[in-house]
Order: C-alpha cells, then sequence, then structure tokens
C-alpha cells in the first residue's frame, strides 16, 4: 500500500501539473471506484484545481466552490499520468480518468480485489470524516508522539501502523521503522523505557524523511511511476531470509491475518526468533480485521 512517502511525491508530482487547470471530462471505467451518489459527477466537470492534499493515505484534489476528490489507493490502486499527445493510453486496469489540458490521470487497480476508492464531496465538513485523526510525526514533537504511542496498550506493529494513531504510516515503512529503532515488533507500547520511545521517535522521523528525499529524487520532474512497497535499499520489510545490512543475519518474519512483518533478530529481539504460531496467533489477535481498510 502506498504510505506517506509515495503519497507525499504523488501530490507533490499532481501539484506541478493540474493546479490551476479545469476537469474538462471525467470517466468512470469502473463504476464501483466512486463511492459517492451527491454530489453528481457532472458537478465536477469545469471546476478548477486550486490544491493537492494528503489526507492519511489518502490524496485530495481540492476544487473550487469546495469540492473534493478524494483517492484511496488501498494496496494495489496507482495513478499515471499522460501527457497530451503522448503515446500511450488507459490500460485495461484503470478505474477513471480525470483529463485536464495539460494531460489525463488515470486512477488505476491491478488485481481482481477492487478496493481503491474515489469519493466526491462537498464542503470541509464532508471532508473531515476522512481523516481518523492520525498524528503526522514530521510535524509533532516528542512529546506529542509519546503521549499518542502510549495512549493505548498495543504491539508496537500495530500502533505505528494504526491510522486512528499515526497518519500514512503502514506495513512496509513499519518494518523499517522498527528496525532502525532496534526495537520488537511485538513489543507492547506500555512496557517501552523512556529512551526506547525517544528512539523510536527519532526513528519514525527519519525514515519517513529519507524515503521521501529518495523516491522525490528518484522520480524527478517524471511523474512517479515504480510506486511498490518492495524497494532493494529497504532493510528488512520484503526481505525474509535475505541477510540483514546491518549484521547479516536472515530476516525473519511473522506472518499474520493478510501481512508479514519482517525484523531482524539479532537487531530488534535480542536474538530470538518470534516467528513461530503463538506469536502470529497473538499479532493476528490484536489486528481488528479492518484496520488496512481504514487506511
Ligand atoms: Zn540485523
Amino acid at each position: 500500500m502506498p504510505e506517506l512517502p509515495d503519497i507525499v511525491v504523488y501530490v507533490e508530482s499532481l501539484e506541478r501539473r493540474i493546479i490551476g487547470q479545469t476537469i474538462e471530462q471525467i470517466r468512470l471505467n469502473s463504476p464501483f471506484v466512486l463511492r459517492t451518489v451527491v454530489p453528481p459527477l457532472t458537478d465536477i466537470v469545469g471546476k478548477r484545481v486550486i490544491a493537492v492534499r494528503r489526507i492519511g493515505k489518502r490524496i485530495v484534489l481540492v476544487l473550487e466552490d469546495e469540492f473534493f476528490v478524494v483517492m484511496h489507493l488501498m494496496i494495489a490502486g496507482r495513478l499515471r499520468w499522460i501527457a497530451p499527445g503522448a503515446s500511450g493510453k488507459a490500460p485495461g486496469t484503470t478505474l477513471a480518468t480525470l483529463q485536464f489540458a495539460a494531460g489525463t490521470l488515470i486512477f488505476t487497480e491491478a488485481g481482481t480485489r477492487k478496493r481503491a476508492s474515489l469519493h466526491i464531496v462537498r464542503g470541509e465538513e464532508a471532508l473531515a470524516a476522512f481523516d481518523m485523526g492520525g498524528l503526522d510525526v514530521l510535524d509533532a514533537d516528542a512529546e506529542a508522539f509519546r503521549e499518542r504511542l502510549l495512549r493505548e496498550n498495543h504491539t508496537l506493529k500495530r500502533a505505528l501502523t494504526d491510522p486512528r494513531l499515526f497518519s500514512g504510516i503502514g506495513n512496509a515503512y513499519s518494518d523499517e521503522i522498527l528496525h532502525r529503532a532496534r526495537l520488537s515488533p511485538i513489543a507492547q507500547t506500555h512496557k517501552l523505557e523512556p529512551g526506547e520511545v525517544l528512539r523510536l521517535f527519532a526513528s519514525v522521523r527519519a525514515v519517513l524523511t529519507e524515503w521521501t528525499l529518495r523516491l522525490r529524487a528518484e522520480a524527478g520532474t517524471e511523474f512517479p511511476v515504480k510506486v511498490t512497497a518492495f524497494r532493494p535499499q529497504m532493510a528488512v520489510h520484503g526481505r525474509f531470509g535475505l541477510p540483514c545490512p546491518d549484521c547479516g543475519t536472515s530476516v525473519q518474519r511473522i506472518v499474520y491475518a493478510e501481512n508479514e512483518t519482517n525484523y531482524c533478530a539479532r537487531c530488534q529481539t535480542g536474538g530470538t526468533i518470534l516467528a513461530d504460531c503463538a506469536l502470529s496467533r497473538l499479532l493476528k489477535a490484536s489486528w481488528p480485521r479492518s484496520i488496512d481498510e481504514l487506511g
């Protein structure tokens, strides 16, 4: 699932292309992607884009007259941009296209499980319903982070990825953050030492900042095309069985619900292998089935 660094780079790429542009046409290839009925789709045709925002893992096109187009990519949703006259047409995975004078924005979703969504709402109040309330750690101080982290007792993996607690962090970057902080994914938030909380705060900021800079540099002036949760520069995420870049030990995993958590046993858990059935069950049990849907 695209997380904060990916979404920030998408937002910046959209800002450069569509701010000041008018929606000339909107077409739905998959009617189910649109989850709102009112206001009707036709209301946003002819409206100008005045800003692009991120709310958690959602991308919001702010239009004049307080119309908002809210896109949630979920796991497999992606955006593409086709400049006028460029070769390339909408792929078979297209959910919706928004046409501007400067080019066409294409919203795609691979696979058969259609979970990506498009909402059209009017008014800031209606838009506020999409804000899960997660703290934006890059704008927060250590005290605000500590308060949020310790608000409920959860495993660290669960706490970091809960969109009601923190904004924009999902399965991939939480693995990277916990590895950087040298903390176990199943450590309980209420048992953390004050120094561990500070280390985690520093790690969240460092990992999200580094990855945003890296993805921004990779995209350059082009629209981002390689948006994936699995990247060779990652330390542990998606690297089960491969060597930890810091100590060389094979990366481990805990499989739960539809996800898996990757970690280094030497760097993060004092050498303890967590990947047994009981721990998988524990993590799964602490996982509300809907949490990935919430993001
Ligand atoms: Zn290691």
